[in-house]
């Protein structure tokens, strides 16, 4: 399904009801442009799940790791920075997505493709005129 947003707190709110779609073991794939609002979704999502830290993206670190009140483990990984295969392998991006306990949601998804697993659900943003963003996913 397709939703519009004109505000990055709209699409934060849009995170926030999200992640009450989700459970332990779910992998999300963000797909769209730099500036789209992956990571604004991201930190509605992690509100939404009750992180009350300040969410960054981890364009550095690539993989930061976020345990939420209720003892739900949640990655948030961002590959816009990932280089090459031997990264993959040295981040440890395998295990996370095979760990049936955490929920994981991964910006530029499309860079480890192949890797992610069957039930992966997927979200693309993409921008519209001004700031409008437009979001499709199979979560809703
Ligand atoms: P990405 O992670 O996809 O690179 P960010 O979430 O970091 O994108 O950045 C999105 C930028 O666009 C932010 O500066 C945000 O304030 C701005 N913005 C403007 N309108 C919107 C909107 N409707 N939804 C999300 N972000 C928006
Ligand atoms: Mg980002």
């Amino acid at each position: 399904m397709e939703l519009r947003t004109n505000t990055s707190q709209q699409t934060k709110d849009l995170g926030i009801k999200t992640a009450e779609k989700l459970k332990p073991g779910d992998v999300v794939a963000f797909y769209g442009d730099l500036g789209s609002g992956k990571t604004t979704f991201i930190q509605g999502v992690l509100e939404g799940l009750g992180i009350e830290q300040r969410v960054t993206s981890p364009t550095f670190v690539l993989i930061k790791m976020y345990v939420t009140p209720k003892r739900q483990t949640v990655f948030h990984v961002d590959l816009y920075r990932l280089e090459s295969n031997q990264d993959i392998k040295s981040l440890g991006l395998v295990d996370i997505l095979q760990d049936d306990n955490a929920i994981t949601l991964i910006e530029w998804a499309e860079k480890v493709e192949d890797m992610l697993p069957q039930q992966v659900k997927r979200i693309e943003l993409k921008k519209g005129v001004g700031d409008e963003r437009i979001i499709d996913a199979d979560v809703w």
